[in-house]
């Protein structure tokens, strides 16, 4: 009798322990299968990004320090695209004032768009939490916008023409405009804000290929040798 009880304990501490053991085999195997399942994911996405990011990077990566600014009209442009960690950066170049052809905005006008601007655009509804920066170029030829995501300019341009349409029919007080908000907020002018505004809303409205894409500069690339038959000389320069 005391021999089949411990048997019986024994058993029964045996099937204790192998539930215990089983109970965590099995949590372990779903822990495990669960981080698979993630890991595929992430490493899934990544490769789709890295793969949009490369068929796209051909066309639309551009790196403002390239273009030459002589050739350059006023306009909306992808002045470059950053990727931080899974998410990509763009930059626009909203470029009002054609560089070296039309005079660059006053002090006092920039920092009135900026203010109205930048306000506008936080608070719009369908982008206006993608918008990371607003802000001023130094040479006082337009502004930099920086967005969430990976865009072109055809993308983006209802939204800056709706925010130049606004600028343009400004009326009240400038937000942000208080000694307590702004560093120097003399130093506004809503007149001449609201002209430069209109004058760059008429451009978006009708955009041309030049408007919306930086210039390309293009190089001949060397004749053909004559016994391979091609011929060379269309080049468009
Ligand atoms: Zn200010």
């Amino acid at each position: 009798m005391i021999f089949f009880m411990v048997i019986e304990r024994k058993a029964a501490v045996f099937a204790a322990v192998f539930l215990f053991a089983e109970n965590q085999l099995w949590f372990v195997v779903r822990i495990l299968a669960n981080n698979i399942l993630d890991y595929s994911q992430v490493l899934y996405y990544n490769y789709i990004l890295v793969k949009n990011i490369k068929r796209g990077s051909k066309m639309q990566t551009i790196p403002s320090f390239t273009v030459d600014h002589l050739k350059l009209k006023s306009g909306l442009f992808v002045s470059r695209k950053d990727i931080l960690g899974s998410v990509v950066i763009t930059t626009f170049d909203l470029r009002l004032k054609r560089p070296y052809h039309d005079p660059v905005m006053d002090t006092a006008s920039v920092h009135a768009l900026e203010h109205i601007c930048a306000t506008y655009l936080r608070n719009d509804a369908l982008w206006g939490e993608r918008v990371l920066y607003f802000g001023p170029m130094g040479c006082r030829t337009g502004f930099y916008l920086i967005m969430i995501g990976d865009f072109s300019s055809e993308d983006i341009l209802p939204l800056v023409e709706r925010t130049f349409d606004y600028a343009s029919d400004f009326e009240g007080d400038i937000p942000g405009a208080t000694p307590k908000e702004c560093g120097y907020c003399v130093d506004m002018d809503l007149e001449l804000a609201k002209t430069d505004a209109a004058m760059y809303y008429n451009i978006l409205i009708a955009p041309k290929k030049e408007n919306l894409f930086y210039p390309v500069k293009r190089t001949r690339k060397p004749k053909a040798k004559p016994d391979t038959g091609t011929v060379d000389d269309n080049q468009e320069e």
